[in-house]
């Protein structure tokens, strides 16, 4: 625990992963560890972790990349921490993030920007890009993010780490600030395949905290990582590698076919034909459920109060135009428009009825294939400052990722190459509940 903290003063004020530290609690906590014994058995013991900034830590500042939480301090641990603890896992600090986990290149932050360690002049990508950037440039062996459209898998894609956004049920929210709460899940980013494993293993399960959690038995999914993909059923959906993505992200694809093939699968083309949908009906469902999420932050209860306020009305609008950034007050009025009476037919409505096609195509292809792949993004890391200012450009990033996020089904990251030196992912995507299969395949290839 020294050492990374040692080793954190070094490599982080370059990159920005972190935005605060657990120092002395983290220091204390391994000195009682060393004290009781590590348990062989536990894996996680003694084991660094760092922890997006929209998980709650008891005690330890957890601002969600917002003005308006900035001095928040929370009264309890989301389940996923309590799970840390009892695994005594060893909590090092919070990550940056976008604000409240909207957008993929973590510039909106509230407090800083985070730079990617294989080329700091580009994003990390995001919304999860502290955490990415935390175990790509050594500084902890995992790091925890969340995924409401591809935070996990994005920023993974463009560190060369693997990230996995479990099956939609499979980690307790309990304790993650809500952004859209159909869509969100908290999972593992790590170095390897196995690592990755070993650490869902400590945060999955049912929890009565969360009512989406599921009952579903938790396999462990470190069993079963043996090499062996022969007969495996790999669909390769078309619309993943058609126009908008980069041609060298393509070969790096086609590369990892060559070598699913190499191993004993087959791959086959499939159609998704209504994921190109996708994007849309995705930011109107995170819209909506987002805005309703973020009423609870009214300068009354939570955080950031504005001063100098006359009246109550005056506390509500000031302390939200103050407190929260432009892409958070976009989210608002785009989920409160789509929400509103005259509207909700033609959007909130449409956009569900849409999201039920994405989950037949999927259910028709599983029908006869054990796993999905392509891509995670249709580029490398991007320049920071380039696409900012460009929301629209922004959210067509997340195409090949929300589709997995409407279907509540899982989807891992794993580094598949280089181009032009930056590193790309290659996106598996499963049935609902079965990360294990994932696990298989990201071990047998990485
Ligand atoms: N980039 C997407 C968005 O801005 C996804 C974010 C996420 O998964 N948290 O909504």
């Amino acid at each position: 625990t020294k050492a990374t903290f040692a080793n954190l003063r070094q490599v982080d004020p370059q990159l920005g992963a972190f935005l605060n530290l657990n120092e002395d609690a983290a220091l204390k906590r391994a000195a009682e560890i060393d004290a009781k014994g590590i348990n062989p058995d536990n894996v996680m013991a003694g084991i660094p972790v760092a922890v997006k900034d929209n998980i709650v830590t008891k005690g330890l500042t957890t601002t969600a990349a917002s003005k308006m939480l900035e001095n928040f301090v929370p009264v309890y641990d989301a389940t996923v921490v309590e799970k840390m603890r009892a695994s005594d896992a060893i909590i090092i600090g919070k990550n940056n993030m976008d604000e409240f986990a909207m957008g993929g290149s973590t510039e909106n932050s509230a407090f800083k920007v985070t730079h990617n360690p294989w080329d700091v002049s580009r994003v990390p990508g995001g919304s999860s890009g502290g955490s990415a950037v935390a175990v790509a440039s050594g500084q902890v062996p995992v790091a925890f993010g969340s995924d409401t459209g591809g935070s996990i898998r994005q920023p993974s894609s463009f560190n060369g780490v693997v990230g996995m956004k479990p099956t939609y049920g499979r980690v307790s929210r309990w304790g993650l600030i809500a952004f859209g709460s159909s869509l969100d899940q908290i999972g593992p980013i790590t170095r390897s395949v196995k690592d990755n494993a070993a650490a869902l293993n400590m945060i999955a399960g049912y929890d009565q905290h969360d009512g989406t959690s599921s009952k579903q038995a938790v396999p462990d999914f470190t069993a079963g990582l043996d090499g062996n993909v022969k007969g495996m059923k790999i669909a390769l959906p078309k619309e993943y590698m058609g126009e908008g993505i980069d041609p060298k992200v393509r070969e790096v694809i086609n590369n990892a076919v060559k070598k699913f093939e190499e191993l004993g699968a087959t791959v086959e083309e499939v159609s998704l034909p209504n994921s190109k949908y996708g994007v849309s009906a995705y930011y109107i469902i995170a819209s909506s459920e987002a805005s309703s999420n973020l009423q609870r932050f009214d300068g009354i209860r939570y955080g950031f109060r504005a001063k100098d306020v006359k009246n109550l009305e005056d506390v509500y609008v000031r302390s939200r135009s103050e407190g929260f950034g432009d892409e958070v007050k976009r989210r608002i009025m785009l989920g409160t428009f789509s929400l509103s009476a005259g509207y909700y037919d033609a959007y909130f409505h449409k956009a569900g009825q849409v999201r039920t096609m994405i989950i037949n195509d999927f259910n028709k292809v599983f029908e006869d294939y054990d796993m999905i792949m392509g891509p995670v993004a249709p580029t490398p890391a991007f320049k920071i400052g380039d696409e900012i200012s460009d929301p629209i450009t922004m959210y067509m990033n997340d195409v090949l990722t929300i589709p997995v996020n409407l279907a509540g089904l899982p989807g891992m990251s794993v580094p598949a190459g280089f181009a032009d030196g930056l590193p790309v992912g290659l996106q598996l995507i499963g049935k609902a509940f079965d990360e294990s299969t994932l696990y298989k395949a990201g071990y047998a290839f990485e």
